[in-house]
């Protein structure tokens, strides 16, 4: 007699899902320790970190059995939270800080509690319309035309690479068809170009043609002189303009630098991952002129679009391209491509999973609307320009350059290195406001960058005092 195998019996673990289960005690108190940071009319800036300290602190924390939630985030908030400084802090004055709306900082709570992902058509539907109705926004700020697309990406480094990706691939296809053959690729950017572009060139094998500038401002002039006459330039694929330098704020002329690209078939890519928010601002439009003719455009809300990390904007002008590069190709992912006129997150950058990032500025964009960000934005231009004036007004202090948004960079007279610090460092330790020096020409200056909304005119006048 032969017997019929039974049937595979799962001996199930008994508690196997007891971390799944609803926990209402942790719900109401992470809860109630999220409201108290929202509630904070100005959170504090907090400082740097003693690491021995943190060390011992969370020594022995990952174990077996786990601890009670409330032990783990005592550790958190009463040690760890005080060692991360508060890029949301009206008195953060340097790097580029941070300063989301609260409507955006609770949808992205949404986002995570949901743990929303945004990857196609198929699977996120509802996340995808309502990210594109953002990004057709930020489109229609840069004039782009209809057809234009793109993603939310972790940050404007990951947006430049994207970009950059598809404008060497594109060049590439097109050598191709004309039957060139397949040689290293070359990108024209200015000395003052972000230093993630230099990663990106890295990272994609390309190298820079780099434009020296005689202001620090790439100009389509100083373009067309530099390019003048040389006949090597065939494996140029893509010019890079910036709309707004990290350190100074300077806006490339995109107009200018974009005509040449149109004249020798460049990819016009323009990073505005910190300034691009400036469109907002009528009397500086302008300066963006040009921006409407891009290929690629990054603009970061993480950063001045008031929004929660990690978010970057990364708009294609015809983002068929890029999902002819981008597009992950597997068996088990077909039934995202169906339609093939479908253009889902998921193809526009060199990700696959991705969170549905861009609903917090979503969010916040339809619930304050867009005049609240054009204010904001100006607030930012306007405490520059009085930062500015009181320095004019010092009789030590001198500046580099008029700001064209909201970084001023700025020269004491007599301080070097040792002196800057000191000042950092007593802004830091009275909580009065947190600044760092940068570099300018090979010289160490002083550098405030205006972000935050709430930022007031004492906090500025308490900076500058401390220049005395
Ligand atoms: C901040 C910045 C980047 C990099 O963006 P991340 O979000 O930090 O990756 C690139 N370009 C410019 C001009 C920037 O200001």
């Amino acid at each position: 007699m032969t017997h019929e195998p039974l049937p595979f019996v799962p001996s199930l673990p008994i508690d196997a899902d007891r971390m799944h289960r609803a926990d209402p005690d942790m719900v109401e108190v992470i809860l109630g320790y999220v409201a108290d940071r929202l509630l904070t009319p100005e959170v504090p800036l907090d400082g740097l970190a003693d690491r021995e300290h943190l060390d011992t602190v969370i020594a022995g924390l990952i174990t077996d059995e786990g601890h009670d939630f409330r032990k783990v985030l005592d550790v958190y908030a009463n040690h760890l939270a005080l060692t991360v400084l508060s890029a949301d802090s009206p008195r953060m004055f340097t790097f580029i800080p941070s300063a989301p709306t609260k409507a955006s900082l609770l949808f992205d709570m949404v986002v995570s509690a949901a743990s929303l992902q945004g990857i196609s058509w198929f699977e996120a539907a509802g996340a995808v319309m309502a990210e594109n109705q953002v990004l057709r926004t930020l489109a229609d700020i840069a004039g782009m035309p209809e057809g234009t697309g793109g993603v939310f990406v972790s940050g404007g480094s990951a947006g430049n690479l994207s970009a950059l990706v598809v404008a060497r691939d594109t060049h590439r296809r097109r050598r191709a068809d004309a039957g060139l053959p397949d040689v290293p690729l070359r990108v024209v950017v200015s000395d003052q170009a972000h230093s993630s572009i230099k990663n990106a060139l890295n990272i994609t094998m390309m190298s820079a043609l780099v434009i020296d500038t005689s202001d620090s401002v790439l100009t389509g002039e100083e373009l067309r002189a530099a390019i003048a006459g040389r006949d090597d330039l065939e494996d140029v694929c893509a010019v890079v303009a910036t709309a707004g330098t990290t350190n100074a704020g300077i806006i490339d002329d995109i107009a200018g630098v974009g005509e040449v690209a149109r004249e020798r078939g460049w990819w016009l890519h323009v990073d505005g991952a910190y300034g691009g928010a400036g469109m907002l601002a009528p009397e500086i439009r302008h300066r963006y002129d040009g921006i409407e003719h891009a290929d690629s455009v990054v603009m970061d809300p993480h950063k001045w679009w008031f929004a929660p990390f990690d978010s970057a904007a990364l708009l294609y002008r015809d983002p068929r391209l890029a999902k002819a590069v981008h597009t992950q190709d597997a068996s088990y992912l077909d039934v995202i491509h169906e339609h093939e006129s479908d253009i889902n997150p998921s193809d526009l950058a060199y990700h696959l999973t991705r969170r549905a990032r861009g609903l917090p500025l979503w969010f916040s964009m339809a619930v304050n609307g867009i005049g609240a960000y054009r204010e904001a934005v100006q607030h930012s231009l306007e405490m520059a320009r009085y930062a500015a004036a009181r320095l004019v007004a010092h009789p030590e202090c001198e500046l580099i350059r008029e700001p064209d948004l909201s970084v001023v960079l700025f020269r004491r007279h007599g301080w070097g290195h040792d002196e800057y610090e000191a000042w950092s460092r007593g802004l830091l330790e009275s909580q009065r406001a947190f600044v760092t020096s940068s570099g300018w020409d090979g010289e160490i200056v002083g550098r405030l960058v205006f972000l935050h909304p709430a930022t007031t005119t004492e906090m500025v006048d308490e900076v500058i005092a401390a220049l005395d």
